[in-house]
């Protein structure tokens, strides 16, 4: 036995598909078999059921309903599945034999469309990837919801590391020949697809999205992008806009741990967005707003120009309170255009969002005049080059019913006075129903049944309704009986069918020229795909700057400025997020004081006492200013910084399999390899995670390594009082400290960073307030009396440094000029545990 020729149909294309779920379609369900059917009935939570299939054993299967599928969709896609879509492609009732059935569009985590599966104020990158011989890589993504692509060049595989996390990208797609392991390693991290049918030849037809771009290692990831959405997508791609082409360098960089440590977009304990700078600097009124305010974190600028001119555009808004209140009221009721479009030029926008894109389009003049009355040069050009596109908005004005369903099924959608056809339809079933009220009236008059009714179902048409008890008033032989209900019956008469005829000929047309008319809008807005995303461009940067206007006014932040000697100078600066969340004024302001002549503060101070916070601070700041924002002080003079390097906080490494100490180690060594004068570098108690002696050790040896061959700006916290000497043997280094004072036997943070180093660590008075037990603490105190008597008879701390300090001496004879870049520190490259063990056993 064979199976049934569906069966046939069914496997012949599944085999095209063979790593997505084939979503067959059969009447009112997609159904899946075999493999496809047992896995999904899992992951979806629905029955898995059999059908006979033409042979002996029956075939598993499982199904949802088309209506529904949408949210099964989303769960397959947010678990990284991919899903095939297969349509039956003509009527089953018209169709000879086999109905014809074809794969209309694959959806993979990067390119799904569905706004189930999409979050408003996240772009939803799809990227590609080439690597070169001379170890570079082009790199593209596209956000297909959006219609925007970029491509980019980078040298190194770090710099690919960092874009991909920097833009949140959901699914990659590589050429099944890439490195291996480092396709290993993006598997374990995002949605790898490789795809032998996605060569990197640019498609002919999409050529206009790279024109003007003419070096292969940007036209190869990018033709590997493109054709991979011509294979999944399947119908036009009209909406991509012309790729832009971007320098990584033209933007800070920061690593992915700094990036999670700093908490930009996420915070590290719940990766919510509640509580990150995200969340702080978030008063946007659209979801495009919301996009582009993310990405504007995610990439600090490095041009002051740029810079510049977001802080201008930002103080122009700040000041002109009023207007600003005005836009925040226009921008409310502007809806998510650039995704509108992308559903437009995609085929899957309905009448109501063709609705909201007029909506939106209503605002712009409003956003216009607002802007040319607060009349500021910086913000002229948003007012200038926002187009309102007028022919859109009055066409959709003139074609669209104020209150469209949301579907096309029934009509509904045009306004009258539109088309004369349409009109003449209506007015046909309009006269019908007339014709049919009348008949209503008529027939209770003359047979004397007031309840006499006239009604419509599917299955009988119109109807005449008499009540069981009023039939004997009925003539005989005028009426022709059809229905029998409990307490009624339904009669018809010729003239009635008659003009029911009519009535529903006219509604079928209707309905089709709506849905055609519906459709020819829809491609005359594609036209104008183009010039609606420039608008979103504008309309949303707009946003992001009214926004930071908002948050700055309303916190108190002042415009930052930028040294061109590395100065870094804040006056009462505060951690943004930490003093949002505080009670009012309860958030200790603090001074960064570095100048051209200092480069390194070394904190020292109690656990608790606010040290990370203070280094966590300046890193924002920094980011803040370099993104266009106000900041957290009373004044701010920084560098335009190049890198943020952290090392911060507890290690959230460990489920990776690596140690604290060696977590710790390799942060190190990425900031000290990467790092130049112009970056910023947060080192958080390094050296904590492995013994005293290789702790300080270490400790010392990266402080006096940036001091000497880096000179960043650098923010060193540590618990080893005995480093502090070292502010009298490095010029550029200053010690520091947090306050605390020790009140009734009980310490007090003040959070206040003080000159100078700290006298006393409080380790036992922080164990005291974290509730140990009393017993415990006055151990505690009687081990330490004993130990600083025994360290007394010993060598003095400072002279162990001392003794440190030449052995480190040995380890870097040569100081080497600043902008001599040095070769790689193998210490912390890979760890050589002979050399950390030299200088252990030295000191010892
Ligand atoms: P450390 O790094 O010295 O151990 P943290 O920076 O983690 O200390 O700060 C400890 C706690 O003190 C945090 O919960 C923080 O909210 C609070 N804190 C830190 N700095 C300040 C400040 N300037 N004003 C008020 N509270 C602060």
């Amino acid at each position: 036995m064979s199976y049934t020729p569906m069966i046939h149909q069914y496997l012949d294309i599944k085999a095209q598909y063979p790593d997505a779920f084939l979503f067959f379609r059969l009447g009112d369900f997609y159904e899946l078999f075999f493999d496809d059917a047992v896995k999904a009935s899992k992951e979806l939570e629905i029955a898995l059921t059999s059908r006979n299939g033409g042979k002996d054993e029956y075939i598993p299967m499982c199904g949802v309903p088309y209506h529904a599928v949408k949210q099964y969709i989303k769960v397959l896609i947010d678990k990284g599945y991919r899903i095939a879509i297969c349509e039956q492609m003509e009527d089953p009732k018209l169709a000879k034999g086999m109905v014809k059935r074809e794969v209309i569009q694959m959806i993979t985590p990067g390119t799904i469309m569905e706004d189930e599966s999409l979050e408003p104020k996240k772009n939803n990158y799809l990227a590609a990837l080439s690597s070169f011989d001379d170890g570079s890589y082009g790199y593209a993504m596209s956000d297909l919801t959006t219609g925007e692509t970029k491509v980019t060049m980078i040298s190194a595989w770090d710099g690919v590391i960092e874009e991909l996390d920097a833009n949140d990208v959901r699914e990659i797609v590589l050429d099944p020949a890439f490195d291996q392991n480092r396709k290993e390693w993006l598997t374990e991290r995002l949605n790898v697809t490789l795809s032998e049918d996605a060569n990197d030849i640019v498609p002919e037809h999409l050529k206009a999205i790279v024109s003007g771009i003419d070096q292969e290692k940007l036209l190869r990831p990018l033709g590997r992008l493109l054709n991979y959405l011509v294979i999944t997508q399947k119908r036009s791609l009209d909406h991509l806009q012309q790729a832009d082409v971007y320098h990584i360098n033209e933007y800070m960089m920061i690593d992915p741990h700094s990036r999670r440590n700093l908490e930009l977009t996420q915070t590290n304990r719940d990766k919510k967005t509640y509580g990150s700078l995200l969340w702080l600097l978030d008063d946007v009124k659209t979801a495009m707003g919301g996009r582009r305010l993310k990405q504007w974190i995610e990439k600090p600028l490095l041009s002051e120009k740029k810079i510049e001119d977001r802080l201008n555009a930002v103080s122009a808004l700040k000041t002109h309170m009023l207007e600003r209140e005005t836009l925040r009221g226009s921008l409310n009721e502007v809806y998510d255009l650039e995704r509108l479009v992308g559903r437009v030029s995609f085929g899957n926008v309905n009448p109501r969002e063709v609705l909201q894109l007029k909506r939106s389009l209503d605002q712009v003049p409003d956003i216009k005049k607002t802007l040319a009355e607060i009349s500021d040069e910086a913000l002229k050009t948003y007012g200038d080059e926002m187009d309102p596109c007028e022919a859109v908005r009055s066409l959709i004005a003139q074609a669209i019913v104020d209150d469209p369903p949301f579907s096309t099924a029934d009509g509904g959608i045009i306004r009258k006075g539109y088309d004369e056809t349409l009109d003449r339809y209506r007015d046909a079933s309009k006269n019908g129903k007339r014709w049919i009220a009348e008949l209503e009236a008529k027939e209770r008059q003359e047979t004397g049944i007031k309840s006499l009714k006239i009604g419509y179902n599917r299955v009988f048409g119109y109807y005449i309704e008499v009540s069981r008890p009023n039939l004997k008033l009925l003539p005989e032989g005028r009426y022709e009986r059809r229905q029998t209900l409990s307490n009624a019956e339904r009669f018809i008469t010729p003239e009635l069918k008659e003009k029911e005829q009519v009535i529903l000929e006219a509604e079928e047309k209707r309905v089709g020229l709506e849905y055609q008319l519906f459709s020819d809008v829809r491609m005359k807005i594609k036209e104008f795909a183009a010039r609606l995303q420039k608008l979103a461009r504008l309309v949303s940067g707009l946003d992001v700057l009214q926004s930071f206007a908002s948050v700055s006014d309303k916190n108190g932040y002042v415009r930052p400025t930028f040294s061109e000697d590395r100065t870094l100078a804040i006056e009462n600066s505060r951690h943004p997020v930490i003093e949002k969340v505080m009670k009012d004024g309860a958030f200790v302001s603090n001074n960064v004081h570095m100048d051209k002549t200092c480069d390194m503060l070394l904190i020292t101070g109690p656990n608790m006492g606010g040290k990370s916070t203070y280094m966590r601070q300046a890193a924002l700041t920094a980011i803040m200013a370099q993104i266009g924002c106000f900041v957290s002080a009373d004044q701010a003079v920084l560098p335009i910084f190049d890198q943020i390097f952290t090392r911060i906080g507890a290690a959230d490494d460990l489920v990776s399999g690596q140690s604290t100490f060696m977590v710790e180690m390799d942060e190190a060594r990425y900031a000290l390899t990467h790092a130049t004068q112009n970056s910023l570098i947060l080192l958080d108690e390094i050296g904590r995670g492995t013994s005293t002696y290789d702790g300080i050790a270490i400790a010392q040896a990266i402080v006096e390594y940036i001091h000497q061959h880096i000179s960043a700006k650098t923010f060193f916290s540590t618990h080893y009082h005995e480093l502090t000497f070292l502010e009298d043997k490095l010029p550029r280094l200053k010690n520091v400290h947090v306050g605390a004072m020790e009140e009734k036997g009980n310490v007090v943070f003040l959070h206040k960073v003080l000159s100078g180093q700290a006298d006393k660590s409080y380790g036992i008075h922080v164990a005291k307030l974290a509730g140990l037990p009393g017993d415990l603490i006055d151990r505690a105190d009687e081990i330490l009396e004993g130990l600083e008597k025994e360290k007394g008879k010993q060598v003095p701390s400072d002279q162990v440094a001392v003794i440190r300090e030449e052995a480190a001496a040995e380890e870097h004879p040569v100081s080497r000029p600043h902008d001599e870049k040095p070769e790689q520190l193998d210490l912390f490259g890979s760890p050589e545990p002979s050399r950390i063990a030299k200088i252990s056993r030295r000191e010892q």
